[in-house]
């Protein structure tokens, strides 16, 4: 967690510092190493709801470029809490997702917060898809997928919220190197430079077989969809320099 709670107030995690957890009140232990973003977790024994996953290094990079209001936001319905990893300002919440998901636990999310989109973590499986250029408009390119092993829990239901799966830390996987160029060539729009290789690809449809289609763009221009006036300041030249 990004931030835990000491006298209603939202802090960071810091050396020696003690706070408690928004979700079930138990004192958090600061994380301060060298590697991870600094957090706060919860001490070995105890178990919590909220954080009883492991968060990684990309959760708490996708929380850590919003303001402090819209990191973690306690969002309550019928009595039941929930934190919401991040909450953009029209009350959409970004559920950010690393390991395999029940339908089960999707709906009950899904229904506690009513505006909501997912990101998967999916940058240690990329090598599991194989994708295809189709076609592209002014904005987007349109790609078709075969996913090698497919969750089972996602390929065969009908999604509510809108799915994207972030590949941001690599290039996708294109049939070969000489394709690849020959396509960005062909799309004026996709210059590509390294760090605009950094790609979300929404999920429109998935079939049984693990094929499917959907639409991949830069990870900026998600970021100006969903996150752009919740951007932490410092962020806001990087956004505007294409670097993000
Ligand atoms: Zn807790």
């Amino acid at each position: 967690m990004l931030y835990a709670k000491k006298n209603n107030e939202k802090i960071r995690a810091k050396p020696n510092k003690t706070a408690s957890c928004p979700y079930c009140e138990k004192e958090m232990i600061p994380k301060c190493g060298d590697i991870k973003i600094w957090h706060w977790a919860h001490k070995h024994n105890q178990t919590c709801d909220y954080s009883n996953k492991v968060e990684t290094y990309w959760h708490l990079k996708w929380k850590k470029m919003v303001k402090e209001k819209n990191c973690e936001v306690r969002t309550e319905k019928k009595d039941e809490l929930k934190i919401a990893d991040i909450k953009n300002d029209s009350e959409k919440v970004i559920e950010l997702q690393h390991s395999p998901i029940s339908i089960r636990e999707m709906r009950k999310r899904e229904n506690h917060y009513d505006d909501m989109i997912w990101l998967f973590d999916m940058n240690e499986r990329y090598d599991n898809f194989h994708f295809k250029i189709r076609g592209e408009d002014s904005k987007n390119q349109y790609v078709t997928f075969n996913w090698k092993w497919p969750w089972e829990k996602i390929k065969n239901i009908k999604y509510r919220s809108p799915i994207f799966f972030d590949f941001s830390n690599h290039l996708m996987n294109y049939d070969n190197w000489s394709e690849l160029d020959y396509e960005l060539k062909r799309f004026k729009n996709y210059p590509f430079s390294s760090y605009q290789r950094k790609c979300i690809f929404q999920i429109k449809k998935i079939h049984n077989s693990g094929r499917g289609w959907g639409i991949v763009f830069k990870k900026n221009k998600f970021i100006l969809k969903y996150m752009k006036n919740i951007l932490q300041d410092r962020l806001k030249e990087e956004l505007k320099e294409n670097m993000l």
